[in-house]
């Protein structure tokens, strides 16, 4: 049993020989059709194109078709489905289902972009090209047999496509002299094997010999070539030859030989096919009838004649027709299809604009909480200006330390608090010792220094919950808490040191500044504020006339003499 790649080989072999070795391609056929069951899918596919190819060749245009329409529904591979359509749409146009034809060829051509196999385009364009010819569309058929020229697939030639253009331009029409590209064209058909092409081109000569007056020449074309046409056995070219020769004939006064060729181009031709040579046939029979005084056979052939060229130029422009229709169709719905894609690209811009706004949304949210962020903000720094200028208002400017009215809300709070708890405290008054003197000696802005470094002095000798302001000018307050009297006396004395050694302007100078130190506990004179500052302040005045730069403490023989808000006040009422 053959290999499968030796099949394969033969299936290419028998595909590029179709037309130009149609007998070999017949054997080879045959051969494969015998082992068809044991060939791979593909191949198998391959050959069943191959042999709906061939019952179209032979004009079993019905069963073809049904072959072909089965091999395009049921064939994966895409190359061999175009191909199908292709070989159907040639039938399609052979049986005068024109808009069918036109259809299918419209999709073809669509197709072509995708279709990178070189075989497949190239009979797709020559389709193309023929199914044009048919309709009349001659340009555009020349325009398809030149693509397929730039398109030859490897192992075939440029004859198909030549003789494709050269019949359309024949067919336009218009030449007045015969081009030498038809002559080249034969020989290059020859040349390559192609009998079949050659002979449509020569066919073509012939009918433009017999139209302007070179019959003979004619004549002895189509005879020399008429045995060959025969071998390749496809009916169409054979009935042409044979009506040619037929239309020669009697223009040379040959009736006899015309009247064989008329009637044997009736039989070639397909049974039941209205054709131009059978149209041509029937017409000179008539004639041959008519000359030799059978009228009763001429009227006869010119019934027939009549049908046949009614049928003839019927497909004609049925062909011409479809083709202007299907080209209507395809442009109506390339025109929907337009629409569609307009529509989608306003669905696309819709969208577009739908995440434009969704976009623009959150830039909203995002600037609203930006808004909202700076209000935040502002609103933060606004009371933290408040609280600073709350603090700021608490604080004696000068120096730092809390200012009278602060010094004695806190003293109270904290005094009222020691209360509550039983603990005890002390109030202190510092007043610097000659303070006028400074400011006299050394100028207002030395004395505010002066100022300064004294509450430098004292703040390394307070705790953290002491209370320490300005009472005003150069005297201060400081409420020590959670201490009792000897205590209280110590720190005194450890701050009146601390400002005794504290140099006036800078280390060098020797000049030195005092303080003297009035010292009121809550254990002798209570817990009220105004009660501690006044007992304070009269020890703070006996330190001055001791002789300043002294601590004095509101004395336990003070006794019923300790000083009270009312007793003060009795006595600034006496005094
Ligand atoms: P004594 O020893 O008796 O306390 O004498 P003194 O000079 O300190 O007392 P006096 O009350 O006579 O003088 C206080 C001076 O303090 C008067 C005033 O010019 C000065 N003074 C008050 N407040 C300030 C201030 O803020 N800066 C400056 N440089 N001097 C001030
Ligand atoms: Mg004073
Ligand atoms: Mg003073």
């Amino acid at each position: 049993m053959p290999e499968a790649s030796d099949a394969l080989d033969m299936l290419r072999r028998a595909d590029s020989i179709k037309t130009s070795n149609h007998v070999e391609f017949l054997s080879l056929l045959k051969q494969l059709d015998a082992r068809a069951a044991s060939l791979p899918a593909d191949q198998r596919s391959y050959l069943r194109y191959l042999d709906a190819w061939q019952v179209a060749y032979e004009g079993s245009y019905e069963g073809a078709g049904l072959q072909l329409n089965a091999i395009i529904r049921e064939v994966t591979d895409p190359v061999l489905r175009f191909r199908a359509t292709a070989t159907l749409i040639n039938i399609l146009g052979i049986g005068h289902r024109y808009e069918e034809a036109f259809t299918h060829l419209s999709h073809l051509i669509d197709d072509l972009p995708n279709i990178s196999d070189k075989r497949a385009r190239f009979q797709g364009l020559g389709e193309a090209s023929q199914m044009l010819i048919s309709a009349g569309q001659y340009d555009l058929a020349v325009n398809y047999a030149e693509q397929m020229l730039e398109n030859i697939p490897p192992g075939d030639t440029a004859c198909k496509a030549t003789s494709y253009k050269l019949h359309a331009q024949f067919r336009r029409g218009g030449m007045q002299t015969l081009d030498k590209a038809f002559q080249e064209g034969v020989e290059l058909c020859v040349n390559t094997g192609e009998t079949l092409f050659a002979n449509a081109i020569r066919a073509d000569i012939a009918s433009f010999e017999i139209q302007h007056g070179q019959t003979a020449h004619a004549i002895a074309l189509l005879q020399n070539n008429y045995a060959s046409v025969k071998r390749d056995q496809y009916p169409s070219l054979i009935s042409q030859f044979e009506a040619l020769l037929a239309q020669a004939f009697w223009q040379v006064d040959e009736p006899v030989q015309s009247r064989n060729f008329a009637l044997a181009a009736i039989d070639s031709s397909i049974k039941g096919e209205y054709t131009e040579p059978l149209s041509i046939a029937y017409d000179l029979l008539y004639r041959i009838e008519n000359q030799q005084g059978n009228y009763r056979a001429a009227l006869a052939y010119h019934e027939k004649y009549l049908a046949a060229d009614k049928g003839y130029l019927n497909n004609v422009s049925a062909e011409a027709l479809a083709y202007q229709v299907v080209k209507q169709q395809v442009q109506a719905s390339k025109l929907q299809f337009d629409t569609l894609n307009k529509q989608n690209q306003i669905l696309h811009l819709e969208q577009a604009l739908d995440r434009k706004a969704v976009e623009n949304s959150r830039l909203y949210i995002i600037l609203l909480l930006t808004v909202l962020a700076f209000i935040a903000l502002w609103i933060y720094r606004l009371k933290r200006s408040q609280l600073r200028f709350m603090w700021l208002s608490r604080l004696d400017s000068l120096t730092g330390i809390c200012n009278r009215k602060h010094f004695l809300e806190e003293a109270e709070h904290a005094l009222h608090h020691a209360q509550k708890s039983g603990q005890k405290a002390a109030l202190i008054i510092i007043d610097l010792d000659h303070f006028k003197l400074v400011n006299d000696t050394y100028g207002h802005a030395v004395g505010d220094q002066v100022l300064r470094r004294a509450v430098a002095a004292c703040q390394p000798h307070l705790r953290p919950r002491d209370i320490f302001g300005r009472l005003g000018g150069e005297e201060f307050g400081v409420l020590l808490h959670d201490c009792g009297a000897d205590q209280a006396l110590a720190r005194a004395e450890l701050i009146r040191a601390a400002i005794a050694a504290t140099p006036l302007i800078d280390e060098e100078s020797d000049v030195v500044i005092s303080a003297s130190l009035g010292v009121a506990t809550t254990l002798r004179c209570g817990y009220e504020v105004r009660d501690l500052l006044i007992n304070a302040d009269h020890a703070l005045y006996r330190a001055k006339s001791d002789g300043r730069n002294r601590v004095v403490s509101v004395r336990m023989d003070d006794g019923a003499g300790r000083f009270t808000h009312e007793a003060a006040q009795r006595a600034g009422a006496g005094g």
